[in-house]
């Protein structure tokens, strides 16, 4: 189902649709954007995530071509793109780059032996982008979900994900997790999904539906150095299994480990080693305990968990950076704030606040005001409850 800003975007996608085509759309794809709760860099440690989507979307409208071509236009680019199904490639054009999410869903798909004849589409998004709240997955997902109903075809929500993982991964080139792409695809409203990155199963977990809401803070600081810290990151992780199989032979990565076996063996880790392992086993820990608390109605604790996930990441494993902690330090100085943290890879982005909806006004004056006095930076903010995954709405 839409909400009411999807409806309004709907009508002007429908009539871009009718300008450019000459026809009425006749299939309508939503897929949402995500934020992370907790659970930062436990996924390629084999770990717990917890993340919700968001009521920041992907629209797109289309109606069938039978002659093997895909045409779309992007509203937010204003500017369309024109390809064959077979043998598509990537695009170097850079006024085009951004088709190559829907390029890549269309060859994973006819991989797949979907079988769809082509498509005149509109797309419109307002999850922002490349602010790591995902709007590439949204992309991804939605177009998966085109070219399945094109075929007349069903898709498996998880395969879906996997499908849109394995495009991103094989023909944009990106080596990406599956959490963006599961919870795009899988997302419940006013749920978080407990999703174990192992078996690729989920737990929904309950938000509450009145009383308090997810503020999304925007550092809008340039990322550097993120691609080759990761890989570092990466590697220090790989590096505390090897050790730490030596006492624990059963372990195959950091998830198997509980804070109590790492703690009876850490002096074996050398630094940094040792505070990274600590981070991800806590943190996939924390994770858990989130949940639990998240049913339990406890959001007192939630926040608590919030606040040690962020010092986590900012002290044992150093992702975090002046402007996330300016940022998570403003919005705890307002009283109804629950907890605060970075969420997503780090060294700039988002923060996540758990806010008490009485105390949504003062956060979104003194938080930006704060923020910018202490780093001379605009601060955007999103406030969202958890929305629905991807759907067909016509
Ligand atoms: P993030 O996923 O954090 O938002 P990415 O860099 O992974 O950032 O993905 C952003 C890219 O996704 C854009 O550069 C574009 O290629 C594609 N994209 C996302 N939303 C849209 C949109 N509304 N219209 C066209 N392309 C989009
Ligand atoms: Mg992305």
């Amino acid at each position: 189902m839409l909400n009411a800003s999807e409806k309004l975007r709907l009508q002007e996608i429908d009539s871009t649709f009718l300008t450019q085509y000459g026809r009425a759309a006749e299939v309508v794809l939503r897929a949402p954007g995500r934020v992370n709760l907790i659970g930062e860099h436990t996924d390629y440690n084999d770990g717990y995530v917890l993340p919700a989507a968001i009521e920041r979307s992907m629209l797109i409208a289309c109606s069938p071509r039978t002659d093997g071509k895909v045409q779309a236009f992007a509203v937010n680019y204003n500017y369309s793109t024109l390809f064959s199904i077979d043998g598509v490639q990537p695009t170097s054009d850079t006024r085009e780059r951004w088709s190559n999410y829907l390029r890549a869903m269309a060859w994973v798909m006819k991989r797949e032996n979907f079988d769809f004849a082509g498509a005149d589409c509109v797309i419109q998004g307002d999850v922002p982008l490349g602010s790591g709240l995902s709007s590439s997955a949204a992309m991804l997902v939605a177009s998966g979900l085109m070219f399945a109903t094109l075929a007349g075809s069903t898709i498996d929500p998880v395969k879906l994900a996997l499908l849109a993982q394995q495009a991103e991964r094989e023909f944009v080139g990106v080596n990406v997790g599956i959490m963006d792409q599961y919870i795009s695809s899988l997302g419940k409203a006013n749920h978080a999904l407990l999703i174990d990155t192992r078996s690729l199963t989920y737990k929904a977990v309950p938000l509450p539906e009145t009383g308090v809401s997810m503020v999304i803070a925007d550092t809008n600081k340039k990322r550097g150095l993120v691609d080759s810290e990761y890989n570092t990151r990466r590697s220090e992780c790989e590096q505390a299994v090897v050790i730490l199989k030596q006492t624990y032979p059963e372990i195959t990565a950091l998830r198997d480990v509980s804070v109590a076996q790492l703690a009876a063996v850490e002096e074996q880790l050398p630094a940094p080693v040792r505070q990274r392992a600590r981070h991800v086993v806590t943190e996939n820990q924390r994770t858990l305990d989130m949940a639990d608390a998240l049913e339990a109605g406890d959001l007192a604790r939630c926040g608590e968990l919030m606040n040690q996930s962020h010092e986590s990441l900012a002290r044992d494993y150093a992702v975090s950076c002046r402007e996330l902690d300016e940022l998570v330090g403003a919005a705890r100085s307002i009283p109804g704030v629950y907890g605060a943290r970075m969420t997503g890879a780090g060294f700039g982005g988002c923060t996540i606040s758990l806010v008490a909806d009485t105390a949504l006004e003062e956060f979104s004056q003194r938080v930006p005001a704060l923020y910018n006095d202490a780093t001379g930076l605009e601060a955007v903010l999103t406030v969202t409850r958890a929305a629905q995954g991807a759907e067909r709405v016509r």
